[in-house]
């Protein structure tokens, strides 16, 4: 498994470590052990022992619904957890248009939605799952895509998208199987694929995609049992996630990014034009 390159370390704060090219940050312990502990606490309290044989999801925040592409009824207000965290979440200046940065962020307010996450999937998966290969939709969500780990660490993969994905993301509706975020995995692939390369997301630790990772890479979680991390086998442990994003309305639903091969706006912009719209 190749690795990434090695990142560009914050001369103010060594914990910061990015991938500017990548539009990729890692902060590392943005949690600490008490607070990890607090929200593992808080998972099993509302989720059932029985249920967690499988990757299991809760949702705060804006629902989404993947069928619809839009913003479901009303938001399930946020565990204390997450608020408690959210202030320290870093922003995007360049992002930001309304007004100064030391506003308090409000998840929830809809005026602030292109800016501020206001969905939230706390995600538990057991020791040894993983998560297919996908590219999160380009127009329904902000640039920023947010991802706090906990638990334990995990290798998140990454592969710049190639003309697979483009493919699978332009197959007949009905192919996609119910759709979601989640590239279709029977797809035929002929096309060689672009390298992979693994980053260790360590517990504690949040994972900010924007630009070519967030719009023109696909990432996952390749299910194993075991991890090679420094040279060493080790055994996957259940891990945590919560995954924070911001869902765009109204006039801000669409995308321009620099990636339209898998970018679910201009596929629907080529079907409009196919059919003559
Ligand atoms: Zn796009």
């Amino acid at each position: 498994m190749n690795e990434p390159l090695p990142p560009a370390i914050d001369p103010a704060n060594p914990s910061i470590h990015r991938w500017p090219d990548l539009g990729l940050t890692l902060i590392h312990d943005f949690i600490t052990p008490a607070e990890e502990a607090v929200m593992i606490a808080a998972f099993h309290a509302v989720t059932p022992e029985t249920t967690i044989k499988k990757r299991i999801s809760q949702h705060y925040g804006h629902h989404f619904d993947y069928t619809t592409f839009g913003v479901t009824s009303r938001p399930t207000p946020l565990p204390e957890y997450i608020s408690s965290f959210l202030p320290r979440l870093p922003l995007f200046p360049d992002r930001i248009s309304t007004g100064a940065t030391s506003d308090p962020p409000c998840p929830i307010t809809p005026d602030d939605g292109d800016v501020l996450p206001d969905q939230f999937t706390v995600q538990y998966y057991p020791p040894g799952a993983g998560i297919p290969p996908h590219v999160d939709t380009h127009s329904m969500f902000s640039e920023a895509l947010y991802s706090l780990s906990y638990g334990s660490a995990v290798p998140m993969m990454f592969r710049q998208a190639g003309q697979n994905e483009a493919r699978k993301l332009r197959l007949p509706k009905r192919s996609l199987g119910g759709g979601g975020t989640e590239a279709p995995v029977a797809a035929a692939t002929t096309a060689p694929e672009h390298p992979s390369w693994e980053l260790l997301l360590p517990a504690r630790s949040l994972l900010v995609m924007t630009g070519a990772s967030r719009y023109g890479y696909v990432h996952g979680i390749k299910g194993r049992k075991t991890d090679m991390v420094g040279g060493e086998a080790v055994a996957r442990q259940g891990r945590y996630s919560i995954t924070m994003r911001s869902v765009r309305r109204g006039e801000r639903v669409g995308c321009e990014c620099a990636f339209p091969g898998v970018c679910d706006a201009r596929v629907r912009e080529e079907e409009e034009a196919a059919e003559g719209r």
